[in-house]
């Protein structure tokens, strides 16, 4: 185990208690977190070092690996998954640049849906993803185009038009090395597209230690609007806008209700319906939506 002891954002050393969770998904073990009390970043810490840290993700539970659905909560999340695929689609060729190469790399690739999609609205694609297990359940249109680790995409002269990672930075180790390395594979101008969760939502704020997208211990990081503009910014990254995730305050209330409850019913599904849409309507003036997307700039 490791623990931290200086922020990695903003190089502080003085950290507050802030929460302590079970990996609900996996383990069952208990992990605290902690809060950097300058720049907002919560920590997971101690955490598993990258070795260790592997066999957190080794489960048939840890959905975002599988295509499968198996249980109801998974369905419901594979059904919204599809739809979400459309949308992120089109948030990038928003915020796109016009390029004649449109090259695009997805870093966190998962199981390639995005990848494939993205293929097929003629994005030239390229993917990291580190779990063998993910790559080879990775569509054949798409495998030979996903690489494990970034180092073989920087080993290339190649430069992107967009950068995608969703859902990925906070179970990133090496956070600044890696932001550095993203930046690198921009082009001049060219747009990095973010999306976290957000520890100052206020599905985060109902739920406290059941709240599913701490996730623990594979997010190490915890982000509010706060640390990753800071965070980008101090990379140099102009960050150009925030985009909310709204449909992710259903799916985490969801699995949230689930952790709280220790079960599933109709009951439960119902009261985190009500919460997501409350989660939404608190951020419709405070933007503190339970999840986030950064878009942002070389
Ligand atoms: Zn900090």
């Amino acid at each position: 185990m490791t623990e931290i002891t200086q922020c990695p954002i903003c190089n502080g050393i003085s950290f507050a208690p802030f929460i302590t969770c079970i990996d609900h998904a996996v383990s069952h073990e208990t992990f605290h977190l902690i809060k950097c009390t300058d720049c907002e970043l919560v920590i997971t810490s101690p955490r598993p070092t990258t070795e260790q840290g592997k066999r957190y993700y080794e489960s048939p539970a840890y959905i975002s690996h599988s295509n499968k659905a198996q249980t109801f909560i998974d369905k419901i999340y594979v059904t919204a998954r599809t739809f979400t695929l459309k949308w992120k689609m089109s948030i990038v060729d928003k915020h796109a640049a016009p390029s004649r190469q449109k090259a695009l790399l997805d870093f966190g690739t998962g199981v390639g849906q995005f990848l494939k999609l993205a293929k097929s609205n003629g994005w030239d694609v390229a993917g990291v993803e580190p779990s063998e297990i993910a790559r080879q359940k990775a569509p054949d249109i798409i495998s030979k185009d996903i690489r494990a680790s970034l180092d073989e995409i920087t080993h290339g002269k190649q430069r992107f038009d967009v950068i995608t990672a969703w859902h990925v930075m906070e179970h990133v180790h090496e956070l600044s090395a890696t932001i550095e390395t993203l930046k690198k594979l921009l082009r001049e101008n060219g747009t990095l597209i973010v999306a976290v969760p957000n520890h100052r939502s206020w599905d985060a704020h109902h739920y406290k230690q059941n709240w599913a997208a701490y996730d623990v211990p594979r997010h190490l990081w915890h982000f509010s609007v706060k640390s990753m503009t800071r965070f980008l910014e101090n990379h140099s990254l102009r960050v150009t806008g925030i985009v909310p995730m709204r449909l992710d305050a259903f799916y985490i209330s969801l699995l949230s209700e689930k952790y709280r409850t220790g079960s599933y019913t109709i009951r439960s599904a119902a009261t985190s319906f009500t919460n997501a849409l409350r989660s939404n309507r608190y951020a419709k003036k405070s933007m503190e939506y339970s999840s986030l997307i950064y878009i942002a700039h070389r």
